[in-house]
């Protein structure tokens, strides 16, 4: 079945639905503890409303230098999807040590440069992931975890996880297996690295050159959009 075919029970995206109804995104006027009065435009003071731009490679040995800075940098999202995230703790135990490869993991977008997607991602979770993955700092780096990302994996038929991951964002490294590892989860950094450092982990540019189309796909399965097309 065909991810546009299998989500056909789901509302119709309205045009009533792709307003911003939702309660927490209306203007409102708050009062500090001492009384001071304090509009607040949701839309406006929360997220930024300008495209995202491309960030173009400076001269080329400054450059190559960065690249090399950035792939012993790595700073993974604690953002858990799938049952593949169940091999990301023992990451940073002292058997794997993944912090001797320059690995280490953080609990918000704003600090992170990693975004593992651990394996199936219902539609739901994908909307919140898209969210986090715009907020991350560029350059930034997407690692699919598991079958699930490439194909849909076992959930393949399901009404409600997608099928594949880079329909919706950009992936620079994917981790074939079901479910994979912790050895294979470092094999796929050193991957990484070895792409970042060629200069070939441009999936951040990617994505805002073909922005549109991504957008175009992302709304298309989330039917309950209520947010502002750029979230950084
Ligand atoms: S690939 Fe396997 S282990 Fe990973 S999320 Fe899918 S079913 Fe779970």
């Amino acid at each position: 079945m065909s991810e546009e075919t299998k989500h056909n029970n789901q509302p119709e995206n309205t045009e009533e639905s792709n307003k911003f109804p939702k309660e927490h995104l209306q203007k409102r006027t708050v009062y500090s503890p001492d009384g001071e009065k304090i509009e607040i435009d949701p839309l406006q003071d929360y997220y930024l409303q300008d495209r995202p731009e491309r960030r173009d490679p400076r001269y080329r040995v400054v450059e190559k230098f960065l690249n090399w800075a950035r792939s012993e940098s790595l700073w993974i999202l604690g953002f858990g999807t799938g049952c593949g995230s169940i091999e990301l703790p023992p990451l940073t135990t002292p058997r794997f040590d993944a912090f001797r490869f320059g690995i280490a993991m953080r609990p918000t977008p704003r600090q992170s440069n990693v975004f593992i997607i651990s394996g199936y991602m219902s539609i739901k979770t994908l909307k919140r992931a898209i969210r986090s993955y715009e907020q991350m700092p560029d350059p930034k780096y997407v690692v699919a975890l598991g079958s699930c990302t490439i194909n849909g994996g076992m959930y393949f038929d399901s009404y409600n996880t997608i099928n594949r991951l880079d329909k919706y964002m950009p992936v620079d490294v994917y981790i074939a297996g079901c479910m994979p590892r912790p050895e294979a989860l470092i094999a796929g950094f050193n991957k990484l690295k070895q792409r970042i450092k060629e200069g070939r982990a441009e999936g951040a540019n990617e994505y805002v050159q073909r922005f549109d189309e991504y957008k175009a796909n992302q709304k298309q399965i989330i039917k309950d959009w209520n947010m502002p097309d750029y979230n950084w």
